[in-house]
Parts: structure tokens; sequence; C-alpha cells
């Protein structure tokens, strides 16, 4: 954490010459350049040290008509800069809003600047306007008017931190922004971001079906950057990629980074399926020779409590369904002290609601063959696990529950 001397808000409206925005680079998965840059304020003090301005936007305690005229200034400053250099045309400029600001005066304080550099030769195709969706509370109708209007002049909206505070996924729907950004700077490397993994799988799909693109920030180390390429990220930003400076960065400034770590990113995951194939395969084997050794007309409990011996090494519960979903079978689960028991009560259950019941069932059908589940939550073990199911039959089929600590002694399985 970097600490400053306090500024007094009034000194920066009387020094606003020292306010100077600085550009942070947004940089693209697919072609790894810089395709834009985000624009901050900072703040030069008296002793020539330089800082940050966010809290200055804040603090609710500074009066919104400072708020505004800094903001105003800064983006005048960066916009003259923008139109000033001979740049790729495809580059664009992330300017933050703040959403009560803008309905407020329903854009038009927004809007007129944006017109005027039109003027200039500004293509306002290459105007991103961020909103952070933690305030939109209020106007939810007319802001989402005034960005269609927005986008009709070709600027493109993106919501900030979406996510971030009490997800309420709908928003996205609700005002379908070009960009969604992401905020992984609160992911640390020894925690597992399992969980935050499931909110921003959630927020990849929806911005996947209202065309958006996803866009993650606040990336400071490879961790960081590891995660939002897994989880669908198309452009990352973060000073683990490129910090804010006071001039636009070269578009080639990431490029090796990328390419490096898009190298390690792949070969790790291509070691992760490779792992996932041994082990479908080591069930499969022991599968096979186990079924050989029971009748076909074999109760079913009959046969989960021989596959559970059978297989004791990585699974700790056995049981059967009926391709409709239903349990057939009792549960054989494994005790603490490695026995294995039959608990009757799964019986008749009905498991068809549960993700990705019917599409499994339907793979399995067709190839023929047992599916590993991804990781997921046990309900009662309150542990990750993953789930191997096999089609015993044309109708029925076995499922193998693989207990979190043997998939942590396996590389690759977590
Ligand atoms: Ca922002």
């Amino acid at each position: 954490m970097e600490v400053y001397e306090i500024v007094d808000p009034l000194d920066i409206m009387m020094n606003l010459e020292q306010v100077i925005p600085y550009y942070q680079p947004v940089v693209s998965a697919d072609t790894r350049q810089v395709i834009g840059y985000e624009v901050k304020a900072y703040y030069l003090d008296e002793e020539d040290e330089i800082q940050r301005l966010d809290w200055f936007f804040k603090d609710p305690s500074i009066p919104h008509d400072f708020q505004l005229e800094v903001n105003h200034w800064i983006q005048q400053k960066a916009l003259d800069h923008f139109i000033s250099i001979k740049s790729d045309e495809s580059l664009v400029l992330f300017i933050n809003y703040n959403a009560h600001l803008l309905y407020k005066d329903d854009g038009e304080t927004l809007l007129s600047l944006l017109q005027s550099y039109e003027k200039k030769g500004l293509n306002l195709n290459r105007i991103v306007i961020e909103i952070k969706e933690e305030q939109i509370t209020e106007e939810m109708d007319s802001l989402r008017q005034l960005f269609k209007y927005m986008k009709t002049l070709g600027i493109q909206i993106a919501l900030d931190d979406v996510g971030k505070t009490n997800g309420n996924l709908g928003r996205l729907t609700h005002f379908e922004p070009n960009i969604v950004k992401i905020d992984v700077s609160f992911l640390k490397d020894d925690a597992l971001p399992h969980l935050y993994r499931e909110v921003h799988y959630s927020i990849s799909m929806l911005a996947r079906k209202i065309g958006a693109t996803l866009l993650f920030k606040g990336i400071s180390t490879y961790n960081q950057f590891n995660y939002a390429w897994r989880n669908g990220g198309r452009y990352y930003q973060g000073r683990y990629l490129s910090p804010s400076k006071p001039h636009f960065a070269e578009i080639d400034s990431c490029k090796e980074i990328i390419e490096r770590d898009f190298q390690l990113f792949v070969n790790y995951e291509k070691k992760k399926m490779k792992a996932q194939l041994e082990l479908s395969n080591r069930i499969n084997q022991q599968f096979s020779t186990t079924m050989q050794d029971i009748k076909g007309d074999a109760p079913y409990d009959e046969i989960i409590f021989t596959v559970g011996h059978a297989c004791s090494q990585f699974a700790f519960r056995v049981y059967i369904c009926s391709d409709e979903g239903i349990q057939l079978s009792s549960n054989a689960e494994k005790s603490k002290d490695g026995n294995w028991e039959l608990h009757y009560e799964g019986r008749q259950k009905n498991w068809s609601w549960r993700p990705y019941f019917f599409e499994n069932i339907v793979r399995m059908n067709v190839e023929k063959k047992g599916i590993l589940s991804d990781l997921y939550t046990d309900i009662e073990r309150d542990e990750q696990i993953r789930t191997y199911s096999y089609p015993i039959s044309d109708n029925k089929y076995i499922f193998i529950d693989i207990p979190y600590d043997y998939l942590y002694e396996q590389e690759g399985l977590l």
C-alpha cells in the first residue's frame, strides 16, 4: 500500500494544472496488443510526488461540483492528448464516469464534451465510457435509455467492477454493456478462488449471451493473469502487464510477457487434461475388470458394494441411477476406518435436476464410456470432489464420487 500525505480537496481545486491524466493500457488476448488506455487522474503535489486521485472521486464529503470539475479537466486533457497523437485508429480511450453525475444531467455534460471533440476529428467509436456497477442504484430505466442512445452514437459502454457488490447479474442483461470489467486484485495467490470462479463463470456466460467482452482488471500477479485467462477474459489490465503511465504505452509493449505466459498456461492445462484422462482411463480399466466378476442380474446394492471395494483407493461413495435420474441403489459409502457400508436412504431420490445430468447421460450413451466431472462442492461433505459416471447398461449409470484428498495427491486434478 502506498501512503500519501493527505491533500486538501481545496488544494486540488486551486491547482488544477497539477492534476494530470495517466493511462493504463488494456491488452487483448487475441492480438496480444494494446487495444486502448484507461484514463486515471493523478496529482502532482508540492514535493513533486505523484499520487492517484481515485479517493477524490469516491469521497462523498467532496462536493459533486468539485468532482465534476476535476473530472471534466482530466477528460479534456486526455482527449486533447488522444487526438493529438497519430495512433492506430483502432485504439480506444476508456473514460470513467460517475453514474449519478451522468443521469443528473441526462449525460449532457459528457455528450457535449465528446461531441466538441468529434468536431475536431475524434471518432466516437474510439470512446468507452466506464460506469461502476455499484453506483447504479436508481434511475435504472433512464440510464438504460441513455446508454442505448450513446451506443447509437458509436460510444461503447463498460460496466466496471461487476460482481463486486452483491452480484446482481440482472443488470448485465438490463444494460447490455459492450464490455464487462471484473476486478481480480483481491484474489490472493494462496487463497483458492474456487467460489469466486463460479460467480465469474456465471458472469462470463451471461456476457457471452449478450455479446459483451470480458475485461479482467487489477492483474498484479502471474496467478491473477492465469485466472483471467482461464475464465474467459479477452481483455486484461493491471500492473503485472503494464502500470499506468503519463503517456500511451507502445502497442507491442506487453506482447512478450503475454506470449510467454500464454505458453505456460497452455502447457499447464494440457498437463491437467492429461491427468484427468489418465484418471478416467485408470477407473475405466478398474471398472471393466470388476464388472466382469459381477453377474448381469446382480442386485444394485451388490454391484455398488463390489465396485466400492474394488475402487476403494479413489472412491468414497458409489450409487446407481436410471437414465431419468432416479437413484436405483442405496449409497455405498466408505466409513472413516475404510469399511464400505450401505445407506438405504439414497434410494428413489431424483437427481434429474442436477446441472449437466442429462447432458452427461447423453454423452455417455453416445460415447459408450465414462465421464469425469468438473470440480464441485459436495453438499454433505462440504468439500470439493469430482464424480466419475459410467454406463453399465443402456439406461443405467453408476456414479463414483472421488474425494478431495485423492484429487489433491494427484497432480493436475484440482
Ligand atoms: Ca475504471
